[in-house]
């Protein structure tokens, strides 16, 4: 039997850069962040126990002046920095660049087109309501933006009014692109003459992961997925996983292995050379895949 860890698998750029920034602040006194740094448990708890606390949005507005808060790398709306204003509060911002640079975009599109009376325009964000970096990207357009989700939501939206379509950073690729083409077909079907602005905002850092990883998942005969149960980019890819190898089995803590213990003794009775892999989502620690191989190895 073989156990792999997945080396394209584990945090991103910009969740790197943010634990990084909450190490080394962590190290110059008390540090609060609002909301959890990571979609990950495990690595909440780990950095918890360094000294950072997790705060919400109550918190933030009943800090004492001069509380040193870390934004994490989602990124924030307008309101959280006047919040901190009014509050005195020392921001450390380790909004990830990539989210950055998608909020300036939004927010130049939002003020270019908001005066446009004769045709208003309809901001259009692929992405999950209600996702911290979602929040991020609508407080850009005053909160006026329209967040879509999937297809059958097109109906909130008028075709026949400009329409300016950008993404959040994790979405995939394919549901973008069937999304665009859904969109193209209604504004046909209405005989409108919008020509919607497409902008494909998904980072490029988990899109790609997606082949690397169902090659992962191919080439292993059962595949630990190992993400934080809220991470929409953990569901995402373990159901990228899943469908080239039905044998992925999600997991967030090393100690739900044994719950599977008995698949494996099944399938090593029939392969003798069984492969096991770990992989995980942009929010799984690397750490947390070793400690999932280790109690893999105890088998
Ligand atoms: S997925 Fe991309 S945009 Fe999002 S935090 Fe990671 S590097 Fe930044």
């Amino acid at each position: 039997m073989s156990i792999a860890i997945d080396n394209n698998s584990g945090f991103c750029f910009g969740v790197t850069r943010a634990i990084k920034a909450a190490e080394s602040e962590l190290a110059n006194g008390p540090l609060c962040c609002l909301g959890d740094i990571v979609h990950n448990g495990q690595e909440v708890e780990r950095l918890e126990k360094l000294g950072l606390q997790t705060i919400d949005y109550d918190d933030l507005r009943t800090l004492p002046s001069h509380s040193r808060v870390l934004l994490r790398a989602h990124g924030e709306p307008p309101s959280t920095y006047w919040i901190a204003q009014q509050r005195n509060l020392d921001i450390i911002d380790a909004t990830c660049p990539v989210v950055r640079k998608l909020q300036e975009r939004i927010r130049a599109c939002y003020e270019q087109h908001k005066n446009d009376e004769a045709m208003p325009p309809q901001i259009v964000i692929y992405g999950k309501p209600g996702h911290a970096e979602v929040i991020g990207l609508q407080g850009q357009t005053n909160n006026t933006a329209i967040v879509i989700e999937s297809i059958d939501q097109l109906d909130r939206l008028d075709f026949t009014r400009p329409i300016y379509l950008f993404s959040q950073t994790t979405k995939s690729v394919e549901g973008f692109h069937s999304l665009v083409e859904a969109i193209q077909s209604k504004i046909k079907n209405q005989k409108s003459e919008i020509i919607p602005e497409v902008h494909d905002t998904i980072c490029r850092s988990v899109a790609n992961r997606v082949k690397e990883l169902q090659d992962f998942a191919r080439a292993n005969d059962i595949v630990f997925f190992v993400g934080g149960t809220k991470s929409s980019n953990a569901r995402v890819l373990y159901k990228n996983c899943v469908e080239v190898n039905p044998n992925t089995i999600f997991i967030s803590s090393p100690d739900e292995v044994e719950n599977h213990k008995s698949k494996i003794i099944n399938h090593k009775s029939t392969n003798p050379d069984l492969k096991i892999g770990i992989c995980g989502a942009t929010s799984t620690p690397l750490w947390l895949m070793e400690a999932v191989s280790e109690r893999l190895s105890a088998f």
